[in-house]
């Protein structure tokens, strides 16, 4: 028998656990006193991913997501998250919070059966004084993972159970706030919990859940004041205990401001929001779109790295944040870290992942580097390089960025807040169920074409992210052109929509330049940033499972020179960079893969040599070089796990 393609094979399963009928589209408003959100989510079951999106999340189904806990102890059978004596901590949660999207998004019956035995266990041995999960953890902060968990799946389901848990746990959190206040870890996240506090405030209207609220961000580290005096202007190179200074805090701190304004009304957290993300993008943030964090913040050179917990845990933060204040900015930052750093550290296939990514990354090896305080085994590619935190938890990146492209508007229409292949359902203000079509290959094309099918004919503003980055934006609606395209705002299209509306957006994605570290380039077009294309040979160090599971330990080693600065006319940088697209591969994020290719003028640097297994330090530019000019190939910095992304230059 002829064999499906899998792409077909999945639509078919994605489809009825997906479908409307089975499980109603609600959207759940802000309820006073709250401050109202910008935009309001749409449950899980409201978008399906379709094209590369949803051969993305089945890539990352039959990999490590998919079959983790068939071999990696840590979230197997003895998880004290499902009654056993193991890991009791935060591995179990993390896997939830990441596996709960992913199965629903993709309607997998094999992922879904898993999730429903973490959630079953979890909400069937709930204290009797409203303790959730392993009896032996006493910290405050594993909890507060799997309660982001618990909302999703509640979402996804209507499972009865949860708000009446969730209800019994903060009950049991204020009683016994004052004797076990929040301590480490719990200490600087109190800001998640605070967020699932205002999901459950939102749909039982108890105030005692504000109360609660306060008492967390009285014990809770002060984000706000951290960053209205920043004193982390570099790479911290004793750390010691200090966890302000630690990535991933940092990247869960960045939605903490947005989430407060929704409590106190006032736009001072706002202020203090924008301090925070202009604060460390300026002392840490790199070309790929996300800051340094080797474990704690570590400065501009593209040769720090970044834990992949900081690129996902951000990346849910801006998601927050984008919903709360609707700046499309942020739409803005989160394509750029979703496209390029998120899948940049990991395989093309989704078996392993870095602990560190770097920028400039001519190398993945066990080797000391000058990471802030992380070990020799932190770029290699692997099951659990360095620490196996970013195992458990990696699995959010993707289906939560597809989960939140879609939104609802204050007036109940609908905003394209990020774009994707995808379709969506969503309730308008009249209650007309509307289906709209997203047909894209965006980032890496420039068209979007959506189809917009309202049950019935129906009032209601459509909004659209127009990028930043782009110029001579144009949208049509049925051919018609509209006006006021303005860049870094959302386009707003007021009509009666009917069935079968078209509307094409063309976002033209000139390349550019931008400029870092020893006044070094980053070359970008659209949302993607592009990185110089080297030959990888990887290297199995050892396998972790047996076939068909494959869980292996990778080094990957250079075969082609990295050592170029750019030749360039500094009037007009980006002038002389041409453009070649290819198909997108089975893999996008792979080099064969790579949909778009870039070619510029290059000439190798001789001095610029490799140390400490790393790219040497980088010339500050611009440079002098006497090697004859030849061309080279860039391709999206996600499908190319070697690279230079940070380029010294030299003039034409
Ligand atoms: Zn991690």
């Amino acid at each position: 028998m002829k064999s499906a393609p899998i792409l077909f094979l999945s639509l078919l399963v994605a489809a009825p656990s997906a479908s409307p009928q089975k499980h109603e589209i609600k959207v759940i408003p802000n309820q006073p006193p709250l401050a109202a959100n910008a935009f309001n989510a749409l449950p899980l079951t409201a978008i399906q991913p379709r094209g590369w999106l949803l051969r993305q999340l089945q890539i990352q189904s039959a990999g490590l997501s998919g079959h983790l806990d068939e071999f990696w102890k840590d979230v197997g059978p003895d998880s004290g998250w499902l009654g056993g004596a193991g890991e009791s901590w935060e591995r179990g949660p993390y896997f939830m919070d990441g596996l709960v999207p992913l199965a629903y998004l993709t309607g997998d019956g094999r992922l879904i059966a898993k999730v429903r035995k973490w959630m079953d266990w979890t909400l069937d041995h709930q204290g009797p004084d409203g303790a959730i999960g392993p009896p032996k953890n006493q910290d405050w902060w594993p909890n507060m993972v799997m309660l982001k968990a618990l909302t999703q799946f509640q979402e996804a389901t209507g499972d009865p159970r949860i708000i009446p848990v969730m209800t019994r746990y903060f009950e049991y959190h204020q009683r016994n706030a004052a004797a076990r206040p929040l301590k480490e870890w719990a200490r600087f996240r109190w800001q998640d919990e605070v967020l699932s506090i205002l999901w459950l405030y939102n749909r039982t209207g108890n105030p005692r859940l504000l109360d609660l609220a306060h008492t967390l961000h009285d014990q809770g580290f002060d984000w706000e004041g951290q960053f209205s005096n920043f004193q982390i202007t570099g790479k911290v190179s004793k750390p010691g205990t200090r966890l302000d200074t630690h990535g991933v805090n940092n990247g869960q701190a960045l939605k903490t401001a947005a989430v407060w304004s929704l409590i106190t009304g006032d736009s001072k957290d706002h202020l203090a929001l924008y301090r925070q993300f202009e604060e460390l993008y300026r002392y840490h943030g790199l070309p790929n779109g996300i800051f340094s964090a080797d474990e704690h913040l570590a400065g501009l050179n593209p040769t720090q790295g970044t834990e992949l917990c900081t690129v996902v845990e951000t990346m849910f933060s801006i998601e927050q944040v984008l919903r709360i204040l609707g700046d499309a900015a942020f739409g803005d930052r989160l394509e750029k870290i979703a496209f390029n750093p998120l899948p940049g550290t990991l395989s093309a296939d989704m078996w392993s992942h870095q602990y560190d990514q770097q920028p400039n990354q001519i190398e993945c090896s066990l080797s000391p580097r000058d990471w802030t305080n992380n070990g020799p085994d932190s770029n290699i590619f692997g099951l659990e390089p360095n620490f196996g935190c970013c195992t458990a938890n990696f699995h959010q990146g993707w289906p939560k960025f597809v989960g939140n492209l879609w939104m609802t508007t204050p007036s109940k229409g609908i905003a394209l807040t990020a774009y994707g292949p995808r379709e969506v359902r969503a309730p308008v203000a009249d209650g007309t169920i509307v289906h709209i079509v997203e047909q894209t290959e965006y980032p890496f094309r420039e068209t979007v074409s959506l189809t917009v099918n309202p049950a019935r004919p129906s009032q209601f503003d459509l909004q659209l992210r127009i990028p930043d980055w782009a110029s001579n934006v144009t949208v049509e609606v049925n051919s018609q052109p509209q006006p006021d395209i303005h860049p870094g705002t959302f386009l707003k299209i007021q009509r009666r929509w009917q069935k079968g509306d078209r509307v094409q957006i063309h976002l033209p994605m000139a390349p550019r330049v931008s400029s870092w570290f020893h006044n070094s380039i980053a070359v970008e077009r659209g949302p993607l940033v592009y990185a110089l294309k080297i030959g990888e040979d990887w290297k199995k160090l050892k396998d972790d499972t047996a076939p068909p599971l494959k869980s292996a330990e990778w080094s990957v080693l250079p075969t082609t020179p990295w050592n170029y600065a750019l030749v360039i006319d500094p009037d007009h940088p980006a002038q002389s960079i041409q453009s070649k697209e290819h198909p997108i591969g089975d893999y996008p994020f792979s080099p064969e893969g790579a949909p778009v290719e870039l070619t510029l003028s290059a000439r190798q640097l001789d001095d610029w040599k490799m140390e400490k297994d790393q790219a040497g330090t980088l010339p500050q530019s611009p440079v002098q070089g006497s090697s004859p000019i030849q061309s080279i190939q860039l391709i999206p910095y996600g499908c190319a796990k070697l690279r230079i992304t940070a380029f010294p230059w030299s003039a034409k």
